[in-house]
């Protein structure tokens, strides 16, 4: 606790008035702001002088004690300090002073007054839910309908906990602040209400249904609209689908995990699919006409006389649309050539009769390879 004069701290005379005393905080504050100082310890440090000077004075109680007493006469009656501890609790604690006031028009809605606990009820919680998908389903977008365990807010009570006719009243044990102030020591600890559980409520006659939780367990139906093109492996967030919040906070979000099922044909490759397709020594030598599954049905492609293995040929467009609009990938089908395993004695009458014609007939891609290793082995 500082020791300085909290009158000199405010710059008001000692006989000022409640309105003066507030008039001279609310101009300090400003001029001290956090936010109109970032970083600037010193700044905090007076916007923290100021505030506990105003904390005692705009109390009548204690303006007295401390008009008659002194210093040592707050805390004779057990103010060892102020009551908050960072910038965010002056916040709370203020929040008259700086909702409303020309730190809205400063600093955009004065958000860290805002936050006061205890009096805007408690947020329900986040929900996940696991959905899985087809790779057909991924290409073309897909609207999933799930059902939701819940927490919905009370019909019986309104959300409110309460029985219908009566009211929820300020917690007794911290008086509406949620948080209770404990003294070991030197030390003044602030934590969060045992009773309350920092809300800062409290039910007298509880709502029968929900037994004052102001929520209820039920099922929702909730449709979940997947976009074309998304990955395995992300979440997809709805705002607002989780459990409902108590006493006028705000509901939960639902969170959907994506998982893609391995496909029998398709591997995905960013937006592009790789699909491989067999072929014999034939076809790829003399070419052929092919039939392959596709996301979208099956197509008809001409594989060209010559095909090597591991070459792939291109479907334009028939891969997934991308997730962010730009485009949609191919389908690549890549080519295996199959050897044959079991030769009848026709077939390897026909291979030894081709191996023969192939030794006067060196493809130019066996026939540069040889050159080469050659060369290398006469180095
Ligand atoms: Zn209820
Ligand atoms: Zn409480």
């Amino acid at each position: 606790m500082s020791q300085r004069d909290y009158y000199e701290t405010l710059g008001v005379a000692k006989g000022a008035s409640d309105s003066d005393i507030k008039k001279a905080y609310r101009k300090l504050a400003l001029k001290h702001h956090p936010d109109k100082n970032p970083g600037d310890p010193e700044a905090e440090k007076q916007f923290k002088a100021v505030s506990e000077a105003y904390e005692v004075l705009a109390d009548p109680e204690r303006r007295k004690l401390y008009d008659q007493y002194g210093h040592d006469g707050l805390k004779a009656r057990g103010y060892t300090g102020p009551s908050f501890h960072s910038v965010d609790d002056i916040f709370e604690q203020f929040s008259d002073i700086f909702e409303g006031s020309i730190f809205e028009s400063f600093f955009g809605g004065g958000r860290r007054g805002r936050t006061r606990r205890g009096r805007a009820g408690r947020p329900g919680a986040d929900l996940r839910v696991d959905l899985e998908l087809a790779y057909e389903e991924v290409a073309s977008g897909a609207k999933k309908r799930i059902e939701l365990k819940r927490q919905a807010a009370c019909e019986n009570c309104s959300g409110s906990g309460a029985r219908p006719g009566t009211t929820v009243e300020a917690c007794p044990t911290c008086g509406g602040h949620g948080r209770v102030q404990q003294t070991q020591g030197f030390f003044s600890i602030q934590r969060t209400c045992p009773r309350c559980g920092g809300e800062g409520v409290y039910c007298p006659s509880p709502c029968g249904a929900c037994r004052g939780e102001g929520t209820v367990a039920a099922k929702r139906e909730v449709i979940i609209d997947v976009p074309a093109g998304i990955h395995d492996g992300v979440q997809l967030r709805l705002a607002g689908e989780g459990n409902a919040g108590v006493r006028g906070g705000p509901a939960g979000d639902l969170y959907c995990y994506i998982h893609v099922k391995p496909h029998e044909f398709f591997e995905r490759h960013n937006d592009d699919i790789i699909c491989e397709v067999p072929i014999s020594f034939a076809e790829a030598a003399l070419g052929c006409h092919i039939e392959v599954p596709t996301l979208r049905g099956k197509a008809k492609v001409t594989v060209p006389p010559g095909t090597q293995s591991g070459e792939f040929l291109r479907l334009k467009s028939q891969g997934f649309p991308n997730i962010d609009g730009y485009g949609v990938g191919n389908q690549l089908i890549k080519i295996v050539v199959e050897t044959p395993q079991k030769l009848t004695p026709r077939m390897r009458e026909l291979f030894e009769q081709l191996e023969e014609l192939d030794e006067e007939e060196h493809s130019s891609r066996r026939k540069k390879f040889f050159q080469r290793l050659k060369d290398y082995f006469s180095l």
